[in-house]
């Protein structure tokens, strides 16, 4: 079955035979994709034309309400996506969760933030500024809707979630959403897509999809789209310097790639309801999509008298976990989505193992649960131990996409917030400590690094919400080598798809304009 492509508001086949879309446990094909002979300036221009003109006749609070009848679709489809993620990304039932329960769950979230903006259509930012004695002449900032699309270029690790967490800020924001799911993973995007526009609850035009290459794409931006991308540093260099983005100063996000922390402090020793903590969560993250997450745990900063201790935790923990086929009852951790992460994650396992020694896993040769070795994609869970620091060449660097993580241990608290700022601009990090001294000094060291930071201690114990857990209400997305992209952090997100400008003019005039606005301010509400 080759799948169709939401565009112009029609269903339309790319030309030629696709890309087959693979099991990643049997390698066998299961459906394909091509955007081949695709008109994409048409089907831009569509979205920006009929979903853009729709979308913003509505105010926010209809908005809010579409979003709400888009998760009950997806809510009532919520078994088939499952289905799709066992077979196309290999994803366990905790896999397919993440992804297709985390994607309904911001989904309701925006729709009940949206309420607060009423029936508003634009907003008004701050007070007015004075220009002129006696009030003649003021000055009002406002934020309208962009009358562009949002373009979403995705990766193939989120299908789910990494469509719909940037759907819903952006139509509720007004934007018609033109998404471009990651080839291999492509399937569950475009199930989800048909589901709701067959359920006709968004207005024609407010939602296209594009499987397959983006092909000339890009070509055909706007200075009044948007573009959001999520996936590799080189693509998103790509993306960046691409012509059309160039001269038209098209907005972009990117969120890429990031080589995230976990830090333990001083008094994580064994034995601590900290130092438990961690263990729990590192094994978590090593194993919740096999490590396919951009905000999975890559570097463990370690107390050096405590850091083979917790390694050795570690590796206890993680030899109790089943890897193999998903479809076996008992397996914890699935495969890569393909082959070709599978090799890519070898290669960079291998890089890292130039400077660290292997603690647990990283048997290339090693045999899967109920699955053949040949065909499937499976990466053992690897945990590595580097006594080099801040002198490492790899570790700060190469992102494993997959289930590996390394322990670095540290002397002190500077050398700790050293090694986390290397990793050069990161999603999150997260601290382990009830030591107000440590992290007190820590986090204010590292946080124009990141973009997210949870300190967990006893008295919040399991009660956090995980560090590889990107929750609507917060921000997520890192400076430097993490892309510096921002998203979701509640409302925050609908600045991206709103323009800021003044007017100035007579009272009468601001007072005109203002009439369907309401208070920016409750953006970060
Ligand atoms: P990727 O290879 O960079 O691909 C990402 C997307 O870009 C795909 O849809 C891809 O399409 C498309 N693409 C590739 N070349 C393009 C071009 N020249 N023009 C337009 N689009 C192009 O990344 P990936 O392998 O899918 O994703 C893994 C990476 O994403 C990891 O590094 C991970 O850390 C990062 N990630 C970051 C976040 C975050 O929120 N920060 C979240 C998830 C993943 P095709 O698939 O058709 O090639």
């Amino acid at each position: 079955m080759k799948l169709a492509n939401h565009l112009c508001g029609r269903w339309q086949e790319g030309g030629g035979e696709g890309l087959a879309l693979l099991d990643p446990v049997s390698g066998e094909p299961l459906v394909s994709v091509s955007s081949e002979g695709l008109d994409l300036a048409e089907a831009l221009a569509f979205a920006r034309r009929e979903g853009g003109r729709a979308l913003r006749a509505m105010t926010y609070e209809m908005r809010a309400a579409a979003l709400a009848r888009v998760a009950d679709v997806l809510q009532a489809k919520r078994a088939d996506y499952f289905d799709i993620s066992l077979r196309n990304s290999g994803a366990t039932e905790a896999d397919a969760g993440f992804d297709v329960d985390g994607a309904i769950f911001t989904l309701k979230a925006y729709a009940r933030a949206g309420k607060v903006l009423g029936a508003g259509r634009c907003l008004r930012e701050g007070a007015r500024v004075p220009l002129a004695k006696d009030g003649v002449f003021q000055g009002q900032h406002f934020l309208v809707p962009m009358s562009g699309a949002a373009i979403f270029i995705n990766a193939f690790n989120f299908p789910a979630w990494g469509l719909w967490e940037k759907a819903a800020p952006a139509l509720l924001a007004g934007m018609p959403v033109f998404v471009k799911p990651a080839t291999p993973t492509a399937w569950l995007a475009q199930r989800m897509v048909a589901d709701v526009v067959e359920a006709g609850v968004l207005p024609p035009g407010a939602l296209s999809i594009v499987c397959g290459s983006a092909r000339d794409l890009l070509d055909h931006v706007g200075e009044c789209d948007v573009v959001s991308f999520t996936g590799s540093a080189d693509t998103a260099a790509r993306i960046r310097n691409h012509p059309a983005v160039v001269a038209r100063a098209v907005r972009i996000n990117v969120e890429a790639d990031s080589v995230n922390s976990a830090i333990l402090g001083p008094d994580a020793v064994p034995g601590s309801a900290e130092f438990d903590l961690a263990v729990k969560e590192i094994v978590r993250e090593l194993s919740i999509k096999a490590g396919q997450k951009c905000t999975a745990i890559r570097r463990v900063l370690a107390p050096a008298p405590v850091a083979r201790a917790l390694a050795d935790a570690v590796a206890a923990r993680l030899a109790k976990m089943p890897v193999g086929n998903p479809r076996t009852a008992g397996v914890r951790i699935g495969p890569l989505v393909s082959k070709a992460q599978q090799t890519a994650a070898l290669a960079g396992l291998a890089k890292l193992r130039e400077e660290a020694e292997v603690v647990y896993g990283g048997d290339p040769d090693f045999v899967p649960v109920d699955a053949d070795p040949r065909q499937a994609a499976f990466v053992q869970p690897t945990l590595l131990f580097c006594e080099k620091g801040l002198a490492a060449r790899y570790v700060h660097d190469v992102e494993v996409f997959g289930p590996v993580a390394t322990v670095l241990p540290y002397a002190d608290a500077a050398e700790a917030v050293a090694i986390a700022r290397r990793g050069g601009g990161s999603l999150v990090a997260s601290v382990y400590s009830a030591d107000p001294a440590f992290v007190g000094a820590l986090v204010p060291a590292i946080a124009d690094l990141h973009g997210r930071i949870m300190v967990v201690d006893a008295a919040v114990g399991s009660n956090h919400t995980g560090h590889g857990n990107v929750m609507p209400t917060c921000l997520h997305g890192g400076p430097g080598r993490a892309g510096g992209g921002e998203e979701l952090g509640g409302l925050r997100a609908l600045a991206m798809y709103h323009r800021r400008h003044v007017v100035q003019g007579g009272p009468a005039v601001l007072e005109l304009l203002s009439q369907e606005a309401v208070d920016a301010a409750l953006l970060g509400a």
